[in-house]
């Protein structure tokens, strides 16, 4: 699953292909989309910004109408050069916004809809997600109001997980992070104090915000032939101490964690 940095990175490229450009079409090749009206609705109108907030996404229109999406585990934002052989099959498609010189495509939903600015805003899904670390004020007081309001017995791996809590943590961020803050993913929120917990946000945050900038696969770890300290690297010594990486699910969605048993506490 796109995590937030790569959903920013997207953000970032969509807006330099729309932002003071002309907009020459649109169009919602999918099925679903067929009696709502996008094209119509959405007719003449330039993109004023593009943003996001953890791992949804946001084109802002001018009119108060704007484009929410959220990928899970399957959607895709492409942005090609006009002519550009696209990535995923057209059929695939979703929606195509199309400029003189770019075609930006959202491919296999799931999440797209077409909302007013202020029901962003008032939306009760989007207003509950928790700060986002990549943005250029965390709010640190927010982020431990939210942590301590949650089940207090729950792994702060698992924890970190949760979109309430911060917003844009995947399952890499979450598992390089503690390691890079020493935290076992496993120790329940309870046992966690204010500043380890801010630890992890961070050692996290100049991470995710080189990475929305930069693009590309996620970088943990310096030089040579790996790219993270623990993620995927069950199994194999751990860089730092030796010791070997384990992992195993965690939380209700069973999500992998991974960790050093020598250097985590
Ligand atoms: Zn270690």
């Amino acid at each position: 699953m796109p995590e937030g940095d790569t959903i920013h990175h997207a953000a970032k490229r969509i807006g330099a292909a729309l932002l003071g450009r002309e907009i020459e079409a649109i169009e919602t090749p999918h099925p679903r989309f067929e009696r709502d009206r996008w094209p119509e609705r959405l007719d003449g109108r330039a993109v004023r910004s593009v943003d996001a907030h953890g791992k949804h996404l946001f084109v802002r229109f001018e009119g108060d109408l704007t484009l929410h999406s959220h990928l899970r585990m399957t959607g895709k934002w492409g942005v090609y050069a006009r002519g550009e052989r696209w990535r995923r099959a057209p059929h695939r498609a979703w929606l195509v916004i199309r400029t003189a010189e770019h075609e930006v495509v959202e491919f296999d939903g799931p999440v797209l809809e077409l909302m007013t600015d202020s029901r962003t805003r008032f939306d009760r899904r989007l207003a509950a997600l928790g700060p986002d670390p990549i943005a250029d004020d965390f709010d640190e007081t927010a982020f431990l109001r939210r942590l301590r309001e949650d089940d207090p017995t729950r792994g702060i791996g698992d924890a970190l997980l949760d979109q309430r809590n911060v917003a844009g943590f995947g399952n890499i961020w979450k598992a390089e992070s503690c390691f890079l803050a020493r935290i076992d993913p496993w120790r329940r929120v309870a046992d966690v104090t204010d500043d380890e917990a801010l630890g992890i946000i961070r050692v996290a945050r100049p991470l995710m915000r080189e990475s929305a900038e930069r693009g590309g696969r996620i970088v943990t770890a310096p030089g040579g032939e790996w790219d993270t300290w623990v993620y995927e690297r069950s199994g194999r010594p751990c860089m730092r101490c030796g010791e070997r990486i384990r992992s195993r699910g965690q939380g209700d969605d069973n999500r992998t964690t991974y960790w050093c048993p020598g250097c985590q506490e």
